[in-house]
């Protein structure tokens, strides 16, 4: 339970090879030996673009421990892109993969312009094309939509997901120029314009939490944006960095939030918003499987491919420590097979293997499953640890349950 979650401050800093988890952790042979399998990457983060137009404060590719954006060159080329789309090919090949998810990521991808958004596309169905589907979407901050690249996104089927927290006030508190303006009206701007042109396309929005914001607020401002999917992310933030509190007294100051959200979304009839952590905590509860990366202990399907072709580990890493999504391998030079032996890769997909002592002995372990690897991270012992919100976690857990009992009850008799 909460309260079993390790406080004590780390032993002496240990390098971070020797963090878990270390290839010195897995001998490999034997677990193949013993039955264990890797599973195929389904889903890639492409690093289309290393920059972004904004200066968003709580950014983990420009403000966090990790800065290796600034060697990295502004836009993917078009030779990377291509050994991209061999790679994916070769890996659909050999595990069988009948469709993959590419999504375009940045820095804000979008900067890359219209004209690169085509050839990307262009480049990697050519690749793909004889091995298997490809569903492309992209994670924009929605300031660059311009109607020509609106155009192109519709005519190559790319849905976008766009960053925005909440209202106004709820955006501008980080989400910013350089020169400190708001973003809030030219994302709006984007928004409308993918719609005005194709309903489809504005497929989503992600929301990091602040807790200053109204949940109330920020709930009603996603609803009235009418869109299909949300995600509303805790800060990343870990053992060592810890979470932004807003001077909240309560243990629980991020289930808190969620929770009156949870309410008004379960409460209200036929949803149309798939709010993504309340779902699959539901279906975990429920005995489902799966979870994306917030909650659940199922394999992770998921690499990063950085701007020059670096092939990593995903990148909220970087808020951890310098070099946390390195994996030492590239596009040329290693197939996706060898990415799926790295430690960093294989402590993801061990399930229950991968879990602190007090996850595995928590009431919750199959539905949190330890919360968001990222968040597991303290300097020096590495992220075989509780989530930093596990006390959060743990009461939004219970919250969910006990109204799923309920109203399981009230409806048959059944309980949980
Ligand atoms: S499974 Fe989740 S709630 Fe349970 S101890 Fe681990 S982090 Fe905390």
């Amino acid at each position: 339970m909460v309260n079993n979650a390790p406080n004590g401050a780390p032993s002496a800093v240990t390098p971070a090879f020797q963090q878990w988890p270390s290839a010195t952790h897995f001998d490999i042979p034997a677990m193949l030996a013993a039955g264990w399998r890797p599973s195929a990457f389904t889903e890639f983060v492409v690093k289309i673009a290393s920059r972004c137009n904004l200066d968003c404060d709580y950014c983990y590719m420009y403000h966090a421990a990790d800065q290796s954006w600034r060697s990295q060159p502004k836009l993917m080329s078009l030779e990377t892109v291509s050994a991209l789309g061999r790679r994916i090919a070769e890996h659909a090949v050999t595990h069988s993969l009948t469709r993959v998810g590419v999504s375009l990521h940045g820095g804000e991808p979008l900067l890359a312009g219209p004209g690169y958004i085509q050839e990307f596309a262009d480049v990697m169905r050519a690749q793909l094309a004889d091995h298997c589907e490809m569903s492309l979407v992209c994670q924009s901050n929605g300031t660059l939509v311009t109607a020509e690249m609106a155009r192109v996104l519709q005519r190559n089927r790319i849905r976008v997901g766009i960053s925005l927290d909440g209202d106004r006030e709820a955006n501008d508190r980080h989400r910013l120029y350089r020169d400190g303006r708001s973003s809030f009206d030219a994302v709006m701007r984007g928004i409308d314009t993918l719609r005005r042109l194709d309903e489809d396309l504005f497929s989503g929005v992600l929301a990091t939490i602040d807790l200053h914001n109204d949940p109330v607020a920020t709930y009603r401002q996603i609803v009235d944006l009418d869109v299909e999917h949300c995600d509303l992310l805790f800060p990343h933030a870990n053992w060592t960095t810890p979470p932004p509190t807003a001077d909240s007294r309560s243990a629980t100051p991020y289930a808190d939030w969620l929770i009156p959200i949870f309410d008004l979304w379960y409460e209200r009839p036929r949803q149309p918003l798939k709010i993504r952590i309340f779902r699959d905590i539901m279906n975990l509860l429920l005995g489902g499987t799966g979870g994306f990366e917030m909650v659940g202990h199922g394999p992770v399907t998921l690499l990063s491919i950085e701007t020059d072709g670096s092939i990593e580990l995903v990148d909220t890493l970087k808020t951890s420590y310098e070099g946390a999504t390195a994996t030492s391998l590239t596009l040329t030079g290693a197939s996706l097979d060898e990415a799926l032996a790295h430690p960093g890769v294989v402590a993801r997909q061990i399930g229950l293997d991968a879990l602190a002592e007090p996850c595995l002995n928590c009431r919750f372990r199959d539905v949190c499953g330890g919360g968001m690897y990222t968040h597991r991270y303290r300097a020096g012992s590495g992220f075989k640890n509780p989530s930093v919100y596990c006390a959060d976690l743990y009461a939004l857990i219970a919250h969910i349950e006990a109204r799923l009992r309920t109203d399981l009850i009230a409806a048959n008799g059944e309980t949980l």
